[in-house]
């Protein structure tokens, strides 16, 4: 355990980039947040899930050579002990009400900035994780503790009167729907698995948590954590394991609800095995994929286009679901633009992620980055280059990949979302903003949406007839804020409801009403 260092500022917000005082502080604090996470950040995290069988030793993407624990795998077989297990703790667990969890969940958010600077170092070794994208996890995280427990206090907690004729009483109450899966994805392995663990708790189930194969470590120490803040452990599981595990646990009859965030195709599949399966009907909460598009007008300020531009396809190595892969540039302004993009692009560091200069970590795994290689071997092939940022010298040995940005003919040469740092130019002409926004629509995706003018109406009509879950104007088109920019998608991109949003928790409930004849 370390003091807390209070960040002065958000990551990318503006008086970082504005203020020499407010930016000093920033360079104080995170260097002595640097300093504990090295310091909480040797040796190796060890942990079994329940009935784990298998063990693996990990090594970190940003450097294979560095161990940074093991984890021990779940066959599908243990699924159904599991279940059971959490099945008989969750009637206990929803009679002690929304206010009693909630206050479990601040208690998690507590604890999970107590230890910070642990989190942040597991999400550099496991994840390739940058500080700046380390401090975003934990705040994040916390975040949706904090965000969650005040939902559940002011809408889950007692029940609501509803009229009716003399002598009658009735009343709703929301309740927990039983045993809850959550799998979560590896780009956000503290933020998404804690957001959506700690939802399902709050509205009353009980949950296993299947986190992704690339990141067990960091899921199952925040779970420790939360089973130290006072979550039984029947009624918080863990299970780290492969797909055939995620598939045992949402084959089985007895769950009432998954909590999916991951591929398109994945989401569809859980979709297929719920809707196959014996037992309750069960509910889906999945947030998938995007096609993201930023449309950049002729009145748009080149420079502030270029800082978004990095900001949204290249830091978090593109990791996101939100990150921009699709720039449309109208071509008055496209080739001023591009020229400050290749100039930038060149200044953007790629390096290890513990470092204070560096901007882009590696990307997660081997598959991830032969998929971006074999992606830019076609790109090579039938676009142009526009910029690749330099791979500097004596790098370890892990997953590095050059963000790389490219002019391309049209949206259709694209086949799908390219989970990465990579860039993909369309020009348009102003008269054709209307073609260019229905092949954005044509994706089928519906995530976010960037735009870059200083006119109102194109503002107002650009954000009006893109099919998104969010739209940013003049600003970058990443890192959603909880309760601020509640987020997710529609179409391809999710089912909603949006993460860190009014109506999530709802989702996770079941309502009865009783009647009583006084
Ligand atoms: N909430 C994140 C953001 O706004 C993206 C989440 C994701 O990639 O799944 O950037």
């Amino acid at each position: 355990r370390h003091p807390r260092i209070p960040l002065p500022v958000d990551l990318y917000g503006e008086h970082r980039r504005n203020s020499r005082g407010i930016n000093f502080a920033w360079e104080q604090a995170i260097a002595t947040l640097a300093e504990q996470m090295e310091e909480a950040g040797r040796g190796s995290w060890n942990f079994a899930g329940a009935g784990a069988e298998s063990h693996e030793d990990l090594s970190s993407p940003a450097n294979l050579a560095d161990r940074t624990g093991r984890v021990d795998w779940c066959d599908p077989e243990a699924a159904s002990t599991a279940v059971g297990r959490a099945l008989a703790a969750q009637p206990d667990w929803d009679r002690r009400g929304a206010a009693e969890r909630a206050g479990i969940l601040e208690a998690i958010a507590e604890s999970l900035e107590d230890n910070r600077a642990e989190l942040m170092a597991l999400c550099a070794r496991e994840a390739g994780k940058t500080l700046p994208d380390g401090i975003a996890e934990v705040r994040e995280a916390a975040d949706f503790c904090r965000y969650y427990a005040r939902q559940a206090r002011d809408h889950l907690a007692g029940a609501i009167e509803l009229p009716g004729p003399t002598g009658e009483s009735n009343q709703l109450r929301h309740h927990g729907r039983g045993v809850f899966v959550c799998i979560s994805p590896w780009n956000f392995p503290l933020a998404i698995f804690t957001g959506q663990v700690v939802a399902a708790l709050v509205a009353g189930n009980s949950v296993i948590a299947k986190p992704a194969e690339q990141t067990p470590l960091i899921a199952l120490r925040a779970l420790e954590l939360m089973h130290r803040a006072g979550v039984p452990r029947d009624v918080l599981i863990g299970m780290p394991g492969a797909g055939a595990l995620g598939a045992a646990l949402t084959q089985d009859p007895r769950i009432s609800g998954v909590a999916f965030t991951g591929s398109t195709d994945t989401a569809r599949i859980i979709n297929r095995t719920l809707a196959e399966r014996d037992g309750a009907l069960a509910t889906l909460i999945a947030e998938t994929g995007g096609q993201n598009a930023m449309i950049v007008d002729s009145s748009a300020l080149p420079e502030q286009v270029v800082r978004d531009v990095i900001s949204s396809a290249f830091h978090s190595a593109g990791q996101r679901c939100s990150a921009l892969r699709i720039l449309c540039l109208q071509s008055d302004i496209a080739d001023r633009v591009l020229t400050m993009l290749a100039g930038a692009m060149r200044e953007v560091r790629v390096g290890p992620p513990g470092l204070l200069g560096t901007d882009v970590g590696p990307v997660v795994d081997s598959a991830q980055l032969e998929m971006l290689q074999a992606h830019c071997r076609r790109m090579d092939d039938q676009a142009r280059l526009i910029a690749r940022a330099p791979l500097p010298d004596g790098l370890p040995d892990g997953y590095w990949f050059a963000p790389s940005a490219y002019e391309i003919s049209g949206i259709d040469q694209l086949e799908g979302e390219i989970f990465g740092p990579v860039l993909h130019v369309v020009r348009y002409r102003a008269r054709d903003i209307d073609r260019i926004i229905d092949q954005i629509n044509a994706t089928g995706y519906g995530l976010t949406l960037g735009v870059h003018s200083r006119i109102d109406q194109v503002q107002q009509y650009v954000a009006g007839r893109v099919k998104v879950g969010n739209a940013y104007v003049n600003r970058n088109m990443t890192g959603a804020v909880v309760g601020v920019q509640p987020f997710g998608g529609e179409g391809l991109s999710g089912t909603g409801p949006k993460a860190g949003g009014p109506q999530y928790l709802f989702r996770f409930t079941t309502e009865r009403t009783r009647t009583v004849n006084t």
